[in-house]
């Protein structure tokens, strides 16, 4: 810090080391409030920006930019405590994060006027107090929108040839309005912590390697990759996804403005779709109703009376201790359960489907409406979303043993739809055997859980699903279990943030490449028979 000449307008200039230089500021204006310097003598300024302000003069010999002009001001004696409330702390680590010059001098001020005059802290429409919580609201949007709007690229770089386990980089191109970088990539490494990954905005870069987070200098667009074939997917699925009905054009820009659209690969649909939108609404408008689907229960009286008979038949012996030896057998003993109050209602109880020799199990919740209906796993739209997923990691599903944590279908009436319904622990609990019998029928060398009631069933224990995400755990057993979430999670999302989670979602599954690309243990598919 320097002091300028009496005459000069500002009688104090403030350099701090970089635009959020949060500990620099605190540092000086607690200095500069024990030399009782009123906010209007302080001129603040950053390293990146010496000359922002529009009195500085850079040719001054007090520039600050002078080494040892920094905010480490001397001052007489330790600095008095200042008592402010914790809030103005809260707020001041926001609004440094904001890209208007003004902030420090603004904070500075705030602080004074906190200190000299008491009755602040109880005015709300104070117009400083209202400005800067206009600010940190406009830096906590501009978080929010990173969080939301940055769309990564795969990039098969240098350390993915030497290390290929560690899979390839992921890179995306952002710009934010304000100095957000830093602060919101946490969010970033927590959410793709298994993942290599860099942002790179006009300001700053930051990279994680799966372990570490560094920091760089900014780099242009034209650092950025080009399109990758998981973007093309997106972008079909961001088109086939858009239903006209629900537009609801202010609402979308409100939440996706158009100063992000130029970072957005989607966004080049939406002029498009969104003028062919009453042509299509019209058009489902138009569209003569369809019959309510048919729902038929297994258990009609008399009609499925050998069902019946074999299904009772093959419940009784489990449960005098006989382990059924083929699936067929597994899966008609589950028809008749009613170890909780589900199978009532259900069209009838989904066993798993696949291969003996699957070296790889999947593992869902429990069958949605449609497995319901057809009697097979994964077949609705989480069965499509996974399918696609399958697709795009070159595994076949025909080599996948695909099952359920629970055989029936929990559902709530809503006039003529059935609502899924988690099922409790109880319910889990009660199916949980059925499970196991298919893991010593199959044998799969690894387990994929998608969601928590299917890794909560294979752990036997609580689990966080987004902390424990892309690991593997190995069972009593010695089976391994990765933990991922459930396609129906991503489904539900908010349609900005799909990309970034779908993207996520593949590397956590990509994690059992190993294992699900192999063709069929022959020698499973011989030990035992169908
Ligand atoms: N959700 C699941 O968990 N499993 C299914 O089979 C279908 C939807």
């Amino acid at each position: 810090m320097v002091d300028l000449p009496a005459n000069s307008p500002v009688a104090q200039w403030v350099m701090l080391e970089n635009t959020t230089d949060l500990p620099g500021f605190r540092r000086a204006a607690r200095d500069l409030l024990a030399r009782r310097a009123p906010p209007e003598h302080v001129s603040w300024h950053t390293r990146s920006t010496p000359t922002q302000d529009l009195f500085a003069d850079p040719a001054d010999p007090a520039d600050p930019v002078v080494p040892g002009a920094t905010s480490a001001m001397p001052c007489n004696g330790n600095p008095p405590a200042i008592n402010v409330p914790p809030e103005f702390l809260t707020l001041c680590e926001t609004v440094i994060l904001h890209s208007d010059p003004n902030r420090f001098g603004l904070l500075y001020r705030l602080l004074w006027r906190l200190v000299h005059e008491p009755a602040l802290r109880h005015d709300p429409l104070d117009a400083d107090s209202v400005r800067a919580q206009h600010m940190a609201q406009a830096v906590r949007r501009d978080m929010h929108k990173m969080k939301a709007f940055v769309r990564f690229r795969r990039v098969q770089d240098d350390v993915v040839q030497s290390h290929p386990e560690g899979g390839p980089l992921h890179m995306a191109w952002f710009e934010p309005e304000h100095h957000t970088v830093e602060a919101t990539a946490p969010f970033f490494a927590r959410r793709f912590t298994q993942m290599r990954w860099a942002i790179l905005t006009p300001e700053c870069c930051v990279e994680w390697d799966g372990g570490r987070m560094k920091l760089g200098p900014g780099a242009s667009k034209q650092d950025a990759p080009p399109a990758d074939a998981d973007e093309a997917l997106w972008l079909t699925y961001y088109q086939t996804i858009f239903n006209p009905a629900r537009l609801k054009l202010k609402m979308m820009q409100k939440e996706m403005p158009k100063r992000y659209w130029k970072n957005l690969p989607e966004a080049q649909f939406i002029s498009e779709l969104t003028a062919d939108s009453s042509r299509r609404r019209m058009g489902m408008i138009e569209q003569s109703p369809t019959d309510p689907r048919r729902r038929v229960p297994v258990f009609v009286e008399g009609a499925a009376a050998t069902v019946r008979n074999q299904t009772a038949l093959a419940l009784s012996r489990m449960q005098r201790g006989e382990s059924p030896k083929t699936l067929q057998a597994l899966n008609a003993a589950a028809q008749a359960c009613r170890a909780c109050p589900i199978g009532q209602h259900a069209t009838q109880a989904v066993g798993g489907e696949g291969p003996l020799g699957a070296r790889v199990m999947v593992v869902g919740e429990q069958p949605g409406d449609q497995e319901d209906l057809r009697g097979k796993p994964l077949v609705g739209p989480s069965g499509q979303l996974f399918d696609r997923a399958l697709a795009e990691l070159g595994w076949d599903r025909a080599c996948l043993f695909i099952t359920n944590a629970v055989r029936h279908y929990k559902y709530e009436p809503r006039g003529k739809r059935r609502m899924h319904k988690t099922p409790s622990q109880l319910e889990v609990a009660a199916c949980l055997h059925w499970l196991e019998h298919e893991i010593v029928l199959v044998k799969p060398q690894a387990v994929i859980a998608l969601g928590a009631t299917a890794a909560t069933s294979l752990l036997g224990r609580k689990v966080a699903v987004m902390a424990e995400r892309g690991q593997w755990f190995t069972r009593a057993d010695g089976v391994r279990v990765l933990v991922t979430l459930h396609p129906a999670a991503l489904l539900r999302m908010p349609q900005a943030q799909q990309a970034q989670a779908y993207v996520a979602w593949l590397s956590d599954m990509s994690k059992a490449s190993d294992l699900a690309i192999l063709p069929l243990r022959p020698e499973a598919v011989k030990q035992v028979p169908e």
